[in-house]
């Protein structure tokens, strides 16, 4: 691995990126923590056999965002194994141990599942050394996919900017990128709300409606297995066409830079509510910011699962756990709205701002 730690990092961070290996058992992998100031960082550990020291970085860095954007008081880190997260359950808890025993004196870093792990990896790490978040609900853990942390708050933030961008949430039109974990409870959260899902899309297709989709059915139809463009109470259209729905509000809930330059121009949307990290290209979000379509980013409006984690990291419950993402990401997005308009910045811009004063003055007061 060639490594050129000079390219890497700021007057933030990162304090400490390791480099573990066990030969022995054939275990390679990294740890960033990047900044600690407003207390133990908060990060997931990946599985995947493609990860490099910079994609570990660039994470723990929005994790360090994300965290205190929420306000939570946590800072940021991430980790990851180099190995195929589809290698035999017997090797993945030996390299998942093993990860864990050597970070244990590491105490400003708190595992969480992420891409390649999940709740169980994470009941091996506390078994270890007695710290993770994301635990499997038998040992005190919040299941935040199934009951949809990240998907409520993004419909947190989409009410809460929807009078911004010029209409109110009830009675509004709503297309979804990835019908899956996110993106599904977003739906379903802001259909509570009086919203109608006309399009949706998942890896394999769309499908659309312009009366609205039937969500709870659309819901049924992927639990049978089957793709949203068999659903039949919709017509199917291609992955692409989805940017061009009829819509007032556009969920990005799937892949990375999704929104280029090269089709933003199709958006009729009026708010887009990021759910997915990173889905839109910084040339994109200017394009869009240009043509008044209001933007919340992602380290604002997604950042439910976290703080679900955190939640479940101090003990609360999760009815707690929904109470606070409610409150935060409301107040994030609220105030993230007020800077933009402001300071004439761009949403993202305002928000990282304003995480970085918090992160400044943790830093400040902290004396690090
Ligand atoms: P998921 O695997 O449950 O769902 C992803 C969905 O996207 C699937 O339905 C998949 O078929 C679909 N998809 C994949 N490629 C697509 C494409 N090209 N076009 C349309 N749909 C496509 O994953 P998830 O947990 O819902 O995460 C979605 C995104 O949100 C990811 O970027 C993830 O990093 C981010 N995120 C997730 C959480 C969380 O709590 N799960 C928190 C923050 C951010």
């Amino acid at each position: 691995m060639e490594i050129n730690i000079h390219n890497i990092g700021d007057n933030i961070g990162p304090e400490k990126i390791l480099l573990l290996r066990q030969p022995r058992i054939g275990l390679e992998a990294i740890v960033v923590v990047d900044n600690v100031a407003c207390g133990p960082a908060i990060g997931g550990l990946r599985m995947a056999p493609d990860i490099t020291i910079e994609e570990i970085y660039r994470l723990a860095r929005a994790m360090t965002l994300k965290n205190a954007a929420a306000g939570l008081t946590h800072g940021g880190a991430k980790s990851g194994i180099i190995a195929d997260p589809a290698c035999s359950r017997e090797q993945k808890e030996k390299l998942v141990r093993t990860f864990a025993r050597m970070i244990k004196e590491l105490t400003e870093y708190i595992p969480g599942p992420d891409m390649g792990t999940n709740e169980e990896c994470m009941a091996w790490v506390i078994d270890e050394i007695g710290r993770a978040a994301g635990l499997p609900r038998v040992l005190g853990g919040i299941p935040l996919d199934e009951i949809g942390a990240t998907g409520f708050g993004v419909a947190v933030a989409a009410e809460v900017a929807a009078p911004e961008a010029g209409f109110s949430i009830k009675g509004s039109h709503f297309a979804v990128q990835g019908f899956g974990a996110v993106g599904k409870h977003a739906a379903k959260f802001l259909c509570k709300q009086g919203a109608i899902l006309v399009a949706a899309s998942d890896s394999q297709g769309a499908t659309q409606n312009q009366n609205g989709l039937d969500l709870d059915a659309l819901i049924n139809h992927k639990k049978e297995g089957s793709p949203v463009k068999t659903f039949p109470g919709g017509q199917a259209m291609d992955n692409n066409e989805l940017v061009g729905t009829k819509c007032d509000i556009w969920i990005p809930a799937a892949r990375p830079d999704v929104l280029t330059e090269n089709n933003v121009d199709q958006l009729k949307a009026r708010l887009v509510v990021h759910g997915a990290n990173i889905p839109a290209t910084e040339t994109a979000e200017q394009l869009m910011h240009k043509r008044g379509i209001l933007n919340i980013p992602d380290f604002i409006a997604n950042a439910g699962g976290v703080i679900c984690a955190a939640v479940e990291y101090h003990g609360g419950s999760e009815k707690q756990a929904m109470e606070t993402i409610e409150e935060k990401i409301r107040t994030n997005t609220l105030e993230t709205l007020q800077r933009s308009k402001k300071e004439n910045l761009l949403p993202r811009e305002a928000g990282v701002k304003m995480a970085l004063s918090r992160i400044k003055k943790a830093m400040a007061d902290s004396g690090t």
